[in-house]
């Protein structure tokens, strides 16, 4: 079988799909960076190789604890004490050997351009808000668009900034607008099912968002994994913000 063939047989069910009809090699061409390799991180990387997004950053600094594998399903009890990053790479590559991955142990200000260097996405798939705030700034700042999938006990929560549409941050404003001085929480209990959920539908907004089928702005979605519902809010913008709020001045 010619590599051509291989790849239609590869995504045959995928391309069956209006929204993925003819849409591989756009896939294949976009590049996507994802912080955070835990029970999001690694299923929604592994869902977007297996889809065909073949270019991507990942960035974890863990390392695998007997308590992570129940719901990180990329990792299992013999990778427990291996890096996060070289279990991912090999599972990642496993999946499919033509997937070209950087790695990074960490992402500050001072890597974060080659972090995002040439990607359309920045996913934020952290269980840390401080982590969070400093990547949705420096994505504004560096106009990269940027999802923010988390859960928390029976709770989940995705948005996608698309922060390289100006008009967007002045209509909707950025993540720094919704959390403001919200306190840090504790980390909280999670279910397997409740990440991979999460993860999952992360993954498929990203792909959407990739293939330009996902023409919602300012949503925020807001997943009861316990009740299975999903209720959605509206982004709005602080004018104060400090980290958008010059975007808002600067459209009066
Ligand atoms: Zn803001």
């Amino acid at each position: 079988m010619d590599k051509m063939n291989h790849c239609n047989e590869r995504y045959l069910r995928q391309a069956m799909l209006d929204e993925f009809a003819n849409k591989q090699d756009i896939l294949a061409n976009k590049k996507v960076a994802i912080a955070g390799l835990g029970g999001l991180g690694g299923l929604c990387s592994y869902l977007l190789v297996g889809a065909g997004v073949l270019k991507i950053n990942i960035a974890d600094s863990d390392v695998i604890e007997l308590s992570n594998i129940h719901r990180q399903i990329l990792f299992n009890q013999q990778n427990v004490g291996v890096s996060k990053l070289d279990c991912a790479i090999r599972e990642l590559k496993a999946l499919d050997d033509r997937v070209q991955i950087n790695s990074f142990a960490y992402i500050d200000e001072n890597n974060f351009t080659q972090f995002s260097q040439d990607c359309d996405l920045v996913l934020d798939l952290t269980d840390n808000i401080e982590t969070r705030r400093k990547l949705s700034k420096l994505c504004c700042q560096h106009a990269i668009d940027f999802v923010h999938t988390s859960v928390a006990a029976f709770n989940g929560i995705m948005i996608a900034f698309p922060y390289s549409d100006r008009d967007f941050i002045r209509k909707y404003g950025c993540y720094e607008c919704l959390v403001g001085d919200t306190p840090k929480i504790k980390p909280q209990g999670i279910t397997g099912p409740s990440a991979a959920m999460m993860a999952s539908a992360c993954a498929q907004l990203v792909l959407l968002l990739l293939t330009g089928n996902y023409k919602e702005a300012g949503k925020v979605y807001l997943y009861d994994l316990k009740n299975f519902s999903i209720k959605q809010a509206k982004l709005s913008p602080n004018e104060n913000c400090p980290v958008c709020g010059g975007f808002h001045a600067n459209s009066i």
